[in-house]
């Protein structure tokens, strides 16, 4: 089996001798039988860290068979384990969550809290992330094979700092990226970086961006494929090319990098690669100023280019659109699933379209359960649906034990320190891979927007605004972004959606988005609330133009990094600063008459 505690010098080996056939023989083996495979997972995560104060306290005795587990071990989120985490961050070299000191810190990325939230990350983490990067990349290059290239990869790391107790702390894609294991493998899989180490880890993600776009039009016959952990910054990179390509083509053409980069690092890094090249200038130009409306960009500007690759499901599903619009007919391929505090599923069906994205559950990277979660609203009856959707807590399934068409939340025990661990995502099972559920991603947990007995998810609102902005569509306008905040300052309480749109649109269709808004969401307590005024007519609140930059801005300040950004789209109370930017840039509102 291909385990976790495999020493790190079989792993090397193991990459060096990158068979793709191989891996797929691997991935077929611990899928065949899942639930055997979870069992020996379970028993090897419990033997390694039986010693830590945690599971000590527990009662385990030892004892390393799922039954016992379940019994001894509660449920827990981030916040139960906050103050073992915060414990280690400080200096606490005793084996307080694993046997093994950890020595690295991830920071999530924080989105529904409004703050990063620390979690661990070891060896082990790093080494599934490589298997799942491996397994993928087997299944994808079977049937969108590259050639020996680059690729145009927008990665970038945060700010790497030390806790207080001196433990290396970043984002976990940067934990990632720093790690030897990430380039040999990147090199392995041919999915090498056409820009230089100085930019991926440069001080300002400006000027990173900029220097990444530079890189890829110099090695632009080279670029096999366009990345980015998720899709939301693959559409920033191209949304900036739009304004900054002249100063890109200056730059090739006299072989000098604008001074808007100023980090010395990437200066010198940049220089080694820069030289005057006004043949490749006049291309670019020639081939920016035969576009219409930027549709096929990146085609056009990547040539050799077989695919896009990202996350494109949940939260980054509103960006398919408008990267469709720039991609032309290059497919977009949709990555693995996965989160700071683990991988879960790589995507080996690489042909299915980002909408229908599944993951295939890899059984030895963790300990995985699933808590049933009702229906989905619309298989239910409409009039006897019960209020408190996502709400009824069953309990929880082994990995085997899940049903095709069903939700659930997801549980992990994984071999860093995290055990029973409510991830706070719901997911579908779509179907096996031999006996191996594949999963669609759902959304997060959390109910976005709720003032009495309406509720609805960040799916709900996605649908909602997937309705009301095709009416934009009629004026040529998109919704650049989008995010929500339920106002219960007025009495009663209402919906608040913000927009930014891409121009100025008219106020009558406006007042239509809004009223379509408030009609898409169909939740019956949302709807029996509204016909009664229990809620109050919803608000469309359009924003400046740059605004949801703003919001970026505010959590890169934060320590998060651009690869990881998910737009908040429901802000709370407790998110006040970004409310504050939301709030401040409102250019006109509108209330529905709907109801
Ligand atoms: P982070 O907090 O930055 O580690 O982000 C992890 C979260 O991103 C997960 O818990 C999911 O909610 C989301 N996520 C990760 N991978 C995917 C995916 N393939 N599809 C949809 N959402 C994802």
């Amino acid at each position: 089996m291909l385990g976790c505690s495999q020493s790190f010098v079989r792993m090397l080996e193991k990459m060096e001798e990158f068979d793709p056939e191989k891996v797929i023989e691997e991935f077929e083996a611990i899928t065949r039988d899942a639930g055997k495979v979870q069992r020996e997972t379970l028993k090897k995560i419990l033997e390694e860290n039986g010693s830590a104060e945690y599971l000590q306290s527990l009662g385990l005795n030892g004892r390393t068979d799922p039954e016992s587990f379940k019994t001894c071990v509660p449920l827990v989120t981030h916040k139960e384990l906050e103050p073992y985490i915060h414990r280690i961050a400080d200096g606490d070299p005793s084996p307080i969550l694993t046997g093994k000191p950890i020595t690295t810190i991830s920071l999530s990325s924080g989105t529904t809290q409004g703050k990063p939230k620390f979690v661990p990350f070891n060896d082990e983490l790093m080494e599934s992330t490589m298997q799942i990067y491996r397994t993928s990349f087997a299944f994808r290059n079977r049937e969108f094979p590259i050639g020996n290239g680059k690729g145009l990869q927008f990665i970038y790391s945060s700010k790497q700092f030390q806790t207080k107790g001196g433990l290396a702390a970043g984002t976990a894609t940067t934990n990632v990226y720093r790690n030897s294991q990430f380039k040999e493998t990147m090199k392995a899989i041919q999915s090498q970086s056409c820009c230089p180490d100085e930019v991926i880890f440069g001080p300002d993600f400006h000027q990173s961006l900029y220097c990444h776009l530079l890189c890829g039009l110099i090695f632009r016959d080279e670029v096999q494929f366009v990345f980015s952990t998720f899709a939301h910054s693959i559409l920033h990179a191209f949304r900036t090319f739009e304004q900054v390509w002249e100063e890109l083509c200056t730059d090739i053409r006299e072989g000098v990098l604008s001074n808007r980069v100023s980090a010395p690092s990437i200066r010198a890094a940049m220089s080694k690669l820069l030289k005057p090249n006004p043949e490749l200038a006049d291309l670019v130009y020639k081939k920016i100023t035969g576009l219409s409306n930027w549709y096929r960009l990146i085609p056009e500007l990547f040539p050799n280019a077989k695919y896009i690759y990202g996350i494109m499901t949940g939260s980054m599903e509103p960006y398919l659109r408008k990267l469709r619009h720039y991609a032309g007919e290059l497919p977009l391929l949709s990555a693995d699933y996965g989160s700071s505090e683990g991988w879960i599923g790589a995507n080996v069906n690489p042909k299915l379209p980002p909408e229908s994205a599944t993951f295939a559950v890899l059984p030895n990277i963790g300990f995985f359960e699933f808590i049933p979660l009702k229906h989905n609203i619309e298989d239910q009856d409409q009039n006897q649906m019960d209020p408190s959707f996502f709400q009824i807590e069953h309990e929880p399934v082994d990995l085997t034990e899940v049903k095709i068409g069903e939700d659930y939340e997801i549980i992990v025990t994984n071999f860093a320190g995290l055990y029973r661990y409510k991830l706070g995502d719901v997911v579908k099972v779509m179907g096996f891979h031999n006996s191996t559920p594949e999963l669609k991603f759902v959304c997060r947990r959390n109910l976005l927007l709720t003032i009495n007995i309406d509720k609805n998810t960040e799916k709900d609102l996605q649908l909602a605004v997937e309705e009301a902005s095709k009416l934009l569509g009629e004026e040529k306008l998109e919704v650049v972004d989008y995010s929500s905040h339920v106002d219960s300052s007025t009495d009663p309480g209402h919906y608040v959606i913000f927009w930014e749109i891409s121009g100025e649109a008219g106020e009558e269709v406006l007042k239509e988005c809004c009223n379509c808004l408030d009609r898409s969401f169909i939740d019956a307590g949302y709807v029996s609330s509204r016909k009664v005024n229990a809620i109050g007519a919803l608000e469309l609140r359009v924003v400046r133009r740059g605004t949801f930059q703003k919001i970026l801005d505010h959590y890169l300040g934060l320590g998060s990094a651009l690869s990881q950004f998910k737009t908040p789209r429901c802000v709370g109370p407790t998110n006040n600063l970004v409310l504050q930017i939301l709030c401040g840039n409102v250019v006109e509102s509108y209330f529905s008459t709907a109801f």
